[in-house]
């Protein structure tokens, strides 16, 4: 590792002005951007600890919903009430994420902000669109965990639990730079390669995100959610998929989005309109098995995922259901 400095900033403007100055990432727990520093993938003068900075750990509730801090633990989010009772399946997928000792250390707004897990884009020798270079090594190499969607430009899929969970609560990520503060929805926050290639997540220079709204009006007790991973622990997950049914008590309010098969969080909307028009019974989960796969154009690798999106599906929507897998 390159030795390199470390700044702590007491407010958001100190720490807006220096990154934008220095170039210099942010840091919250280090799990992920500490990695690539040993690495030799990020090699920083300096980096921007942003943990003396007040205000933004904790989780608190007003009108509007509920607000978590970007430095909260992962753990701390999954295991607090106003969580596990309003918003379950974001408890659901943080507690199926990585390790117990990673979900104690590493924050939500870290989850949110991590770099994908490409194993090309994480190896000092590799240079395609995502870090400067040209083309995509994936598409024609190994392409095992992969994206299925979307994976023209770049394939990977983004690599946080959290995330398509958020973008199914409709929440929103507060964002603050120098003076400027701004909410994003979650389904505008997740870059698409075909927007940037460079970016995962919608920040400008300076930017960072400080709180997480879950809107209170898209509670819903109707949910499931379901991932398939290969290892239950230290691993990140293959597919997964989030069904939330009737949030706030309005019939036919469906989400259905997808994780880890495509570089940004995927809502379906063609999938939400054939849960709108009925109820579960075996035919509809068997149409909505049929739809999974539209649209996707699998690598060599990775054609598997449909199949495994075609049985989470079905899981998940039995869950919100209330149905037990028999
Ligand atoms: C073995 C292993 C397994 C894992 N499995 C999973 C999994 O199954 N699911 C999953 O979701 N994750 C998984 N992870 C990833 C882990 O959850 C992330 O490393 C962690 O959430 C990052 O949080 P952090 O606070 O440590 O962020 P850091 O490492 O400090 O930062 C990560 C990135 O985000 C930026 N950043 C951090 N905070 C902010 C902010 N507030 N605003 C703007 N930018 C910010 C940093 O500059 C950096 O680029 C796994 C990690 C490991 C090592
Ligand atoms: S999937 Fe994306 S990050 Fe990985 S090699 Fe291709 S372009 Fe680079």
């Amino acid at each position: 590792m390159k030795p390199f400095q470390v700044a702590m900033p007491k407010t958001v403007s100190q720490a807006s002005r220096l990154q934008q100055e220095e170039s210099a990432p942010f840091l919250a727990a280090g799990t992920d951007l500490l990695a690539r520093i040993k690495e030799y993938v990020t090699v920083p003068d300096l980096v921007i600890d942003l943990k003396r900075i007040d205000g933004f750990h904790g989780i608190t509730s007003d009108e509007r919903g509920v607000w978590i801090g970007a430095l909260t633990s992962m753990r701390e989010v999954a295991e607090h009430a106003a969580i596990r009772d309003g918003y379950p399946a974001l408890s659901e997928t943080i507690e199926n994420a990585a390790t117990p000792q990673i979900r104690n250390m590493a924050t939500i707004g870290g989850n949110l902000c991590q770099q994908p897990r490409c194993w090309y884009l994480r190896h000092e020798g590799y240079s395609c669109v995502k870090n400067g270079g040209t083309g995509c090594w994936a598409r024609e190499g190994e392409n095992e965990f992969h994206a299925v969607f979307g994976n023209k430009v770049c394939a990977v899929t983004h690599p946080s639990n959290a995330a398509p969970v958020l973008v199914a609560y409709d929440a929103v990520i507060e964002v603050q730079g120098d003076g400027k503060t701004r909410e994003v929805a979650a389904e505008q926050f997740f870059v698409t390669p075909e927007q940037d290639p460079r970016k995962e997540v919608n920040l400008a220079a300076g930017e960072m995100v400080t709180r997480i709204l879950l809107p209170g009006e898209n509670q819903t007790t109707r949910w499931g959610y379901s991932e398939a991973r290969e290892k239950q622990s230290f691993d990140w997950a293959l597919a997964s998929v989030t069904v939330l049914l009737d949030r706030g008590g309005r019939a036919g309010e469906h989400r259905v989005v997808f994780g880890a098969v495509s570089p940004a969080p995927l809502r379906r909307k063609d999938l939400e309109k054939i849960l709108a028009d009925g109820a579960n019974d075996p035919d509809r989960i068997s149409q909505l098995q049929q739809k999974v796969g539209e649209g996707a154009t699998p690598l060599s690798q990775n054609g598997y995922k449909v199949p495994m999106l075609q049985g989470l599906i079905a899981k998940a929507v039995r869950m919100a259901h209330g149905q037990k897998e028999g």
